[in-house]
C-alpha cells in the first residue's frame, strides 16, 4: 500500500504544476509551530540530515514544499531543487546553503513570501512523504522586524492548514500547550482534531511524568494523537552528517531510560521513528480518502480542457519547435515576396529618379542661374548657327555639367539608395507580426541584415564607381538614346513647370489675390533697387557712411508677406527660364540629334543620367542584391534558428500570446490526461489491495 502514497505524491506534484487551485490538491503535511518550538529539529530528524537554515535572525521566510522520495536500495542520498535546475545535490550542507540564500533573497520589507520553495529529497532512509515547512509563529516581534510580520506569518499558515492538508502542530514540552499558537491555529480549522497530529518536542526538558501527561492528550484531545520526541542531539557531534544519528541515539537513550513510563506497554507514542511511521499512515489514509474526490475533480477539469481545446483550436496540436520553424519559413517567404520590389527595372527606375534630381541641380547651378542662359535659347532658334560655331563658353559649360553629374558620387549614392531600401524592408518585417512579439529575435534580424549590408556597401559602391568611370571622360550618344533623353527632359521640365505654377498659385492665395501679390512684388523690387543704389553709393563714397540712416524703411506690408513676395519673384524667374528651355527642347534643333548637345544640355545630361542608372543598377544587382538575397535566408537559419536551444525555442514561442495560450491549454490537457491515467491505474491497484487488513 505504500506504493499508493508514492504514486499519489507524484500525482500531487503534477497537479501542483497544473495549477494552484484548491480543487486539484492532494493532501500534504503542513508543519506549524512557534519559533524555537523545535520545528526544524523535528523535520531534520525525520529526514535524518541537518539541512534547514539556521542562525539567529534566520526564520524561514518562504514555505518549503519538501517532498521525500523513498528510494529503496539506492546508494546515494540527494536533494534537488527542480525550479533551480542545479541538478542533484549530495552534500546536505549545500542544500542548507541554497535554502539560506533563497530565504535571504526575500526582501526585508516583505519579511515573508508566499512563493514556496520546491525541494525534493531522495533517499533509502526517508519515507514517501510531502511536508510543508512554514515560517514559525512569532510571539513577540523583535525590534528590527516589521510590525506586520506576525500577521503575515499567521495568514500564510492559515492558507496552508486548510483542507485537505494534515496539520503537524509542533509544541515544546516545556511550554504550556494552552499557549501553543500551532494548536490554537489548528483548532480554528479542525476543531475535532481529525487531521491534526501533535508533536511534543523537548521531552527531555520536563519530568517524564509531566511529559507522559501531555502525550496522553486529555487536556487538548487530538483524534490523531500526540507523539513525543527528543530531537536535539545531546552528545558531541563527531562528523558533520552524523548529527541526526547522534540525536536519535540521544532520543533512544532518553526514552529507554524511562521505559516504565514510555515503554511498549503504554499506549503513548514516542520517538522519531514512531513519528515517521505515524506520518506515513496518516498521509496514506488521507491520500486514500482523497482519491475519489480528486479523481472526480481531475475528470471534470480534463473534460473542460478537452472541450476548450476542441472548440478553440479544433484539436490542432502545436509545439514550440513547429511554431519556430513556421515563423522562420514565413519570414523567408515574406522576404522573397518583398524582393520583387528589387528587380532590376525597378532599381533602375529608382536610380534614374535620383539622378534626375541631380541633373536638375546641375542645370540650376550651371545654366538657370547664369545670366547668359537666354542667349543659349536664342542660339538654338537661329537656323544659321551651326553647333560647331557656338562659343566655346557653352562647350565648357556642357563639359562641366556632365562631369559634375558623373563625379557626384553616383557609386555611393546609388548603393546607399538601394541598401536603404533593403534596410527599411527588413525594418518593416521586424516591426510587423509576428516579430513584434519577439523583440529580441527582431533585433537580431535587424542586426544581421545590417551587418550583411555594411559588408557589401563598400565593395558595391567602389565597383559601381569603377564601372561608370568611362562616362567621366566621354559619353557617346546614339540617336535613339538622344531622342528618349530629350523626351524625358521635356517630361522633367513640364513637371517642374507645374510645380512652380502651383507654388505661385499658393502664394497668390495666401497673400490675398494676384493684385495684392503684384503690389507686393513691385514693392519688394523697389526696396531691392534702393538697396542696390545704396550699396553702390557706399562703395563710391565710403566716408559718407551713417549720414542718413534707413529713413526709407516703411512698414506697409507684414514681414511674412514680403518673404512670400520674394519667393514669388524666384518662382516667376524660374518659370520664365523653364519655359524658354522647354521651347528649346521642342525645337527642330534639339530634335535633330546628339550633334546639338551644346545647345540642348538638358537632353544630353538626361542621356548621361540614363547610362549611369543602367550601369549602376547592373552592378548593384550583382554586388549587393544577389549577395544579400543569398546570405539573408542562410543567416536566418544560422542566427535565428539553429542558435536556439530547447529552452530558448520554448521561450521564443511563448513570447507570442496566441501561441502561449494554445500551448498552455494543450499542456494542461496533456497533464490532466496523464494524471487521469495514473489515477485510473491506482484505483485498480486499490481495489486489488482492498481486502488486505489495514494497520492501526
Ligand atoms: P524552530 O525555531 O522551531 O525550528 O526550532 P529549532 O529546531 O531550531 O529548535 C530551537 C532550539 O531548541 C534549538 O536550540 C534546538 O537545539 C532546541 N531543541 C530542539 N529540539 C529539542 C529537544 O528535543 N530537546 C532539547 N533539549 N532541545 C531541543
Amino acid at each position: 500500500l505504500m506504493n499508493l502514497t508514492k504514486k499519489l505524491i507524484e500525482i500531487r506534484s503534477m497537479l501542483l504544476s497544473i495549477d494552484q487551485s484548491d480543487a486539484l490538491k492532494l493532501p500534504s503535511i503542513v508543519v506549524i509551530g512557534s519559533q524555537s518550538s523545535g520545528k526544524s529539529s523535528v523535520l531534520e530528524a525525520v529526514v535524518g540530515h541537518e539541512f534547514l537554515p539556521k542562525g539567529n535572525n534566520m526564520v524561514t521566510r518562504r514555505p518549503i514544499e519538501l517532498t521525500l522520495i523513498h528510494t529503496p536500495g539506492a546508494a546515494a542520498e540527494y536533494g534537488e531543487f527542480p525550479a533551480l535546475g542545479l541538478g542533484k545535490i549530495t552534500d546536505f550542507s549545500d542544500i542548507q546553503k541554497t535554502l539560506t540564500d533563497l530565504n535571504l533573497a526575500v526582501p526585508a520589507s516583505e519579511a515573508v513570501s508566499n512563493d514556496p520553495i520546491d525541494l525534493r529529497i531522495y533517499s533509502p532512509h526517508v519515507p514517501d512523504l510531502t511536508l510543508i515547512d512554514l515560517p514559525g509563529y512569532v510571539q513577540i516581534a523583535s525590534m528590527d522586524q516589521p510590525e506586520t510580520l506576525k500577521e503575515k506569518i499567521a495568514q500564510l499558515c492559515d492558507k496552508y492548514i486548510r483542507e485537505p492538508n494534515i496539520i503537524l502542530a509542533v509544541c515544546a514540552a516545556d511550554v504550556d500547550l494552552a499557549n501553543s499558537p500551532a494548536l490554537r491555529a489548528s483548532r480554528k480549522v479542525d476543531p475535532l482534531g481529525l487531521r491534526t497530529i501533535g508533536v511534543i518536542t523537548k521531552m527531555d526538558l520536563v519530568p517524564p511524568e509531566q511529559g507522559a501527561t501531555i502525550l496522553a492528550g486529555n487536556r487538548y484531545p487530538l483524534h490523531l494523537g500526540y507523539v513525543g520526541v527528543v530531537a536535539k542531539s545531546s552528545g558531541k557531534r563527531s562528523r558533520r552528517d552524523d548529527m541526526a544519528l547522534v540525536a536519535q541515539k540521544g532520543e533512544r537513550d532518553y526514552f529507554g531510560a524511562h521505559g516504565e513510563i514510555f515503554g511498549s506497554t503504554t499506549s503513548l507514542m514516542v520517538g522519531t521513528d514512531t513519528l515517521r511511521r505515524r506520518l506515513m499512515e496518516v498521509l496514506e489514509s488521507s491520500m486514500a480518502s482523497s482519491l475519489h474526490g480528486i479523481t472526480n475533480a481531475v475528470q471534470l477539469e480534463l473534460e473542460e480542457a478537452t472541450y476548450q481545446f476542441k472548440v478553440q483550436y479544433n484539436d490542432r496540436r502545436i509545439t514550440a519547435e513547429s511554431y519556430v520553424a513556421e515563423t522562420m519559413d514565413a519570414l523567408k517567404l515574406r522576404f522573397k515576396e518583398a524582393t520583387s520590389q528589387f528587380k532590376r527595372p525597378a532599381i533602375r527606375a529608382k536610380l534614374k529618379e535620383m539622378l534626375d534630381d541631380k541633373v536638375m541641380d546641375v542645370l540650376e547651378q550651371l545654366y538657370w542661374l547664369d545670366k547668359r542662359a537666354p542667349e543659349l535659347g536664342g542660339l538654338g532658334q537661329d537656323p544659321k548657327v551651326r553647333p560647331e560655331d557656338v562659343e566655346p563658353y557653352w562647350r565648357h559649360k556642357l563639359e562641366a555639367a556632365s562631369s559634375l553629374l558623373t563625379k557626384s558620387g553616383v557609386g555611393r549614392d546609388s548603393t546607399l539608395l538601394v541598401a536603404n531600401g533593403l534596410r527599411s524592408l527588413i525594418d518593416s518585417i521586424a516591426a510587423a507580426e509576428p516579430f513584434n512579439f519577439h523583440p529580441r529575435a527582431a533585433e537580431r534580424l535587424v542586426q544581421f541584415s545590417h551587418m550583411i549590408l555594411r559588408d557589401r556597401i563598400g565593395v558595391t559602391s567602389d565597383q559601381v564607381e569603377n564601372c561608370i568611370k568611362p562616362y567621366k571622360y566621354e559619353v557617346e550618344v546614339e540617336d535613339r538614346e538622344w531622342e528618349s533623353g530629350r523626351q524625358s527632359a521635356i517630361d522633367l521640365f513640364e513637371k517642374e513647370v507645374t510645380m512652380c505654377e502651383k507654388k505661385l498659385k499658393d502664394i497668390r492665395q495666401k497673400v490675398g489675390g494676384s493684385r495684392r501679390l503684384g503690389g507686393l512684388v513691385r514693392y519688394v523690387q523697389e526696396i531691392e533697387e534702393k538697396e542696390k543704389a545704396k550699396k553702390t553709393k557706399r562703395l563710391m563714397a565710403p566716408e559718407d557712411e551713417n549720414t542718413e540712416e534707413d529713413s526709407s524703411v516703411d512698414y506697409r506690408y507684414p514681414a511674412a508677406q514680403i518673404h512670400d513676395a520674394r519667393h514669388a519673384i524666384l518662382y516667376t524667374d524660374r518659370l520664365s527660364i523653364l519655359k524658354l528651355r522647354l521651347a528649346a527642347l521642342r525645337s527642330k534643333r534639339c530634335k535633330a540629334g546628339p550633334s546639338n548637345d551644346v545647345l540642348c544640355p538638358e537632353a544630353f545630361l538626361n542621356v548621361v543620367a540614363d547610362k549611369l542608372a543602367y550601369t549602376s543598377a547592373m552592378f548593384i544587382n550583382i554586388e549587393l542584391l544577389d549577395q544579400f538575397f543569398y546570405q539573408f535566408p542562410r543567416e536566418i537559419d544560422s542566427r535565428l534558428l539553429y542558435d536556439l536551444d530547447r529552452k530558448e525555442i520554448v521561450e521564443f514561442a511563448r513570447e507570442n500570446p496566441v501561441v502561449r495560450r494554445h500551448l498552455d491549454l494543450q499542456e494542461r490537457k496533456d497533464k490532466l490526461e496523464e494524471v487521469m491515467k495514473q489515477l485510473n491505474s491506482l484505483s485498480t491497484l486499490r481495489t486489488d489491495a482492498q481486502p488486505a487488513p489495514r494497520r492501526h
